[in-house]
């Protein structure tokens, strides 16, 4: 089964939890056992698993890729000033696969899936991959 949901984003760079939105596309699935892939369609934003529960850790994510990636330094910036973007967003990755046990994604308890903007605001769209 695959499905796909949006999500705007509110700032340039932005953790947004997607757990709740990919949880409810496994359980339409109805596969008991497999995997499920979370799959950002854009150059410019990232899917990461981490820590859900504190937002300073949020906030950490940001502080981090905006340390290790300056904006305006970059040779694709010469074509449309977001080469800082496009580096985050590669750095973390477009996807994550996450095991499907009985019905449910096996998150351990301080796992949540997150949505990393790193070149917004803008409407971004989810793809949900899930196979038995
Ligand atoms: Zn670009």
């Amino acid at each position: 089964m695959q499905e796909s949901f949006r999500v705007r984003t509110r700032k340039k760079l932005e953790v947004v939890d997607i757990t709740r939105g990919v949880a409810a596309a496994v359980l339409r699935s109805a596969v008991a056992e497999g995997v499920c892939t979370v799959f950002v369609r854009h150059a410019t934003a990232a899917v990461v698993i981490n820590e859900n529960a504190d937002p300073g850790f949020r906030a950490d994510i940001v502080a981090a890729l905006d340390k290790l990636f300056p904006e305006g330094v970059w040779e694709h910036d010469k074509v449309d000033d977001n080469g800082a973007a496009h580096l985050k967003a590669a750095f973390l990755g477009p996807s994550e696969s996450i095991p499907v046990q009985g019905g449910r994604l096996l998150l351990g308890t301080w796992q949540g899936i997150a949505l990393v903007e790193c070149d917004g605001p803008r409407e971004r769209e989810i793809v949900v991959d899930v196979r038995a």
